[in-house]
């Protein structure tokens, strides 16, 4: 067996293909082969499979070599084509050659064919390594350039005298690279206190061979911009300039300096509002304590106007009391430091106590109240005293905003589904739509002017909101304005996993 080749032979004459093919077989070779003689043919045979190597006749009635050569050239094929032929002229062979065509042979020197197939064949496949390799680099080069694409840097390679040789523009920095730029002195493109920076730069880069690094800024299209330029050496009293648009950068640590200063403030804030609400209920505490001492009357008698003024110490100081457990209260909310201590609660007893705490309250207001408690609302886990405080809030509104001729105020608890659920529904003044929004922020009392005259401080339905939500539940309203508002809040029946204000934020 010799060495397998796969050969395309052109060629009218199937005599002259024999003795080809003997050639080849004496040669060593052993050929698989198909003989065309008409352009359709030969275009057919390459289609259908692969060849080593291509011999063609120079002439014949229906095709030609160079008819073939093109042929072959035109498939994108680059195999080694030899011409074997009767008669060629000198010159019409040198044209051949020039055209393409590897060899040729005269058909009386077959002895010379295997002998060139097998130097043809050794630099086919040099050219086709040759080409590998160049295709390797165009896609190496190909990667490189996408890589230094996607780098949303500009860069500048600026000789000594700041020469700009050679840029890679930046999407977001076109207004500073146009097309033409090119072999510009950077004094032609920035203003001079820029160029100073760069000429000190370059020179300091060349110098210390280090990598200098400098901001500067551009004010482009009434915008001005923050860049950071990055000079390293890149050759022979060259630098490279690696330039980046820095101006969201910069806006955003103006803003985390902003907000640690706002958090640093609002923390001092909290930490004083905690500090002198906790000073002020001590004395506050004592002046209650001995108001009540003088109001029972244990150590002596009062006079009627003496009684009045022990009353009005008391209701002051108790509303000045519930001022400061509010701010307490929100300042732990801020500081997320407020934490529940979860209990079975045994529901209906608690909403009955509660009632029991306003019913004076809404006597003084001709409001009845009523209440509505599902008794398969038995016990549900939460922290007992913080629920009593967002009902206790929700009633005293009911009953504060209340019209002027008093009205009904209705405390409802229902089971539903896996969340208990709370309402206090009342017929007075209402809630504007506009005002809906507002309820539960800190110190916002809707209308100022009815407030004024209703008192408070604006942080009861906050604090209700956080302590509802630090339960995992949720708080809602409904008002018209002028007929009655229902505040509505869901609790888990189980409790869920322990949660800080922290996490509520
Ligand atoms: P405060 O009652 O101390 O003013 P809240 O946070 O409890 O503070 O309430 C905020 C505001 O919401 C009140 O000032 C009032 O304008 C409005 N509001 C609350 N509850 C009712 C209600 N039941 N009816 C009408 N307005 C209410």
């Amino acid at each position: 067996m010799g060495i397998s080749l796969r050969v395309l032979i052109v060629e009218d004459s199937e005599d002259d293909a024999i003795l080809l093919l003997r050639e080849l077989r004496r040669g060593g070779c052993d050929p698989i082969f198909e003989r065309v003689d008409t352009p359709a043919a030969m275009a057919n045979a390459l289609d259908k499979r692969t060849w080593d190597i291509i011999i063609a006749d120079y002439s014949m009635p229906n095709f030609s070599a160079p008819e073939a050569l093109k042929l072959m050239q035109k498939s994108g094929l680059d195999l080694p084509f030899i011409i074997v032929s009767g008669k060629i002229g000198e010159d019409i062979a040198v044209a051949a050659m020039k055209a393409g065509v590897h060899d040729y042979i005269m058909k009386n020197n077959l002895a010379r064919l295997v002998p060139v197939i097998n130097r043809e064949l050794q630099e086919a496949k040099v050219r086709r390594e040759h080409k590998q390799a160049e295709r390797a680099l165009q896609e190496s080069e190909a990667k490189n350039r996408a890589l230094l694409d996607a780098i949303p840097d500009m860069m500048f390679r600026i000789s000594k005298d700041c020469t700009i040789l050679d840029f890679k523009a930046a999407k977001n920095l076109d207004s500073l690279a146009p097309d033409d730029f090119l072999n510009m002195k950077l004094n032609e493109l920035l203003p001079a206190e820029v160029v100073q920076q760069a000429v000190y730069f370059t020179g300091q880069t060349l110098q210390t061979g280090e990598t200098q690094i400098f901001e500067f800024q551009l004010e482009e299209k009434g915008k001005l911009n923050v860049y950071e330029a990055r000079f390293v050496v890149s050759g022979q009293d060259e630098v490279l300039a690696i330039v980046r648009d820095i101006t969201e950068r910069k806006q955003a640590e103006i803003l985390r300096l902003e907000n640690e200063q706002l958090a640093y403030a609002s923390k001092a804030k909290s930490e004083f509002l905690a500090t002198v609400s906790h000073e002020l209920r001590t004395p506050l505490t004592s002046i209650i304590g001995f108001s009540l001492l003088l109001k029972e009357k244990k150590h002596g008698e009062l006079n009627e106007k003496q009684e009045s003024y022990v009353e009005n110490i008391l209701i002051g100081s108790s509303h000045l009391l519930h001022l400061i457990s509010d701010i307490l209260d929100t300042t732990k909310i801020e500081a997320g430091k407020l934490e529940l201590t979860i209990v079975k609660i045994p529901v209906p007893e608690v909403l009955n106590e509660t009632i029991n705490l306003i019913k004076e309250n809404a006597e003084t207001h001709n409001v009845i109240l009523k209440s509505e408690i599902d008794p398969q609302l038995d016990v549900i886990e939460g922290d007992q005293q913080r629920l009593k405080q967002i009902l206790l809030n929700l009633l005293n509104n009911a009953v504060k905003f209340s019209k002027k001729e008093g009205g009904t105020v209705t405390l409802t608890a229902k089971k539903e589904g896996d969340m208990a659920q709370f309402s206090v529904s009342d017929s007075g003044i209402g809630i504007r739509e506009d005002d809906m929004g507002k309820l539960f922020n800190m110190f916002q009392q809707v209308d100022t002017g009815n407030t004024r005259q209703y008192g408070g401080t604006g942080l009861g339905l906050a604090i209700s909101k956080q302590l509802v939500e630090l339960h995992g539940g949720r708080i809602i309203v409904e008002s018209e304005y002028g007929k009655g508002s229902t505040f509505t809040f869901l609790l888990p029946i189980e409790a869920i996993q322990p949660t800080s204000t922290e996490t509520l934020k």
